[in-house]
C-alpha cells in the first residue's frame, strides 16, 4: 500500500505511522527526517536545504521531488510505503500523481489526522524541540493552512481521503480507527 499522511505538527502522526508501518511491512518516509539527515551530511544540496529550514520555509519543490522520489524507487519501497511530509501543497501532489503514474501506480490511500489548535499547542510546548520556537510553531501552522489544507480537497476529489481525529482517545484508539480504514480500502 502507499499511503500519504496528512496533519499538522503535533497530530500524533509520528506515532500512528510507526504502528502502521509495522502493520504493513512497508518503510515509512518522514520527508522532515530525510532532509535532517542530508543537511547534516552537509553536501551541496543539504546546505541549500539548511537555508530554507532553518527559517522554518518549505524546501524548494525541486530539491525535495528529487530526494524523495529516488528513494521511492528503491527497492525497500517495492511493496509500498507510508509517506509523511510530502505532498505537502497541491503543486506538489500534482507532481506525485503525475510521477506515480508514469510508473503505472498511484496512492492507495490519504490519511488527514484532525485535531484541535489547543491540542496542538499543548503538544508542541511539551516536546520543546530545538527548532520548535513560538515563532516557528506559529509560522508552521499557519504554512499548514495556507498550503497544506488544500491539499484535503484535492484528495476528497480523488475518493481517498479518510479523517481520524488524533486528539481523540489513546494512540491505540486511534491505531484501531486506522486498522479499519487500511482494512475498507485493501
Ligand atoms: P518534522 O515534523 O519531522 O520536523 P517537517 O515535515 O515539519 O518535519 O519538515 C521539517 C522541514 O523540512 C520543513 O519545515 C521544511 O523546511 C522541510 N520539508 C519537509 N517536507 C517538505 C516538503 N514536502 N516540501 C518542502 N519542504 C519540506
Amino acid at each position: 500500500m502507499r499511503i500519504v499522511l496528512i496533519g499538522p505538527p503535533g497530530a500524533g502522526k509520528g506515532t500512528q505511522s510507526a504502528l502502521m508501518a509495522k502493520k504493513l511491512q512497508v518503510p515509512h518516509l518522514s520527508t522532515g527526517e530525510i532532509l535532517r539527515t542530508v543537511c547534516a551530511e552537509k553536501s551541496e544540496v543539504g546546505l541549500q536545504a539548511a537555508q530554507y529550514m532553518e527559517r522554518g520555509q518549505l524546501v524548494p519543490d525541486g530539491m525535495i521531488q528529487e530526494i524523495l522520489f529516488k528513494e521511492l524507487c528503491s527497492p525497500a519501497c517495492e511493496a509500498g510505503y507510508i509517506l509523511d511530509g510530502f505532498p505537502r501543497t497541491v503543486p506538489q501532489a500534482e507532481e506525485f500523481d503525475a510521477w506515480l503514474e508514469r510508473r503505472g501506480s498511484s496512492l492507495s490511500l490519504v490519511l488527514e489526522f484532525r485535531v484541535t489548535e489547543e491540542i496542538l499547542l499543548e503538544r508542541l510546548a511539551d516536546r520543546g524541540r530545538v527548532d520548535d520556537g513560538r515563532e516557528i510553531i506559529r509560522k508552521r501552522m499557519q504554512q499548514y493552512d495556507d498550503l497544506t489544507h488544500p491539499l484535503l480537497e484535492y484528495y476528497k476529489d480523488r475518493g481517498i481521503l479518510h479523517t481520524v481525529h488524533g486528539g481523540v482517545g489513546s494512540a491505540e484508539d486511534v491505531f484501531a480507527k486506522i486498522e479499519q480504514i487500511i482494512e475498507n480500502v485493501s
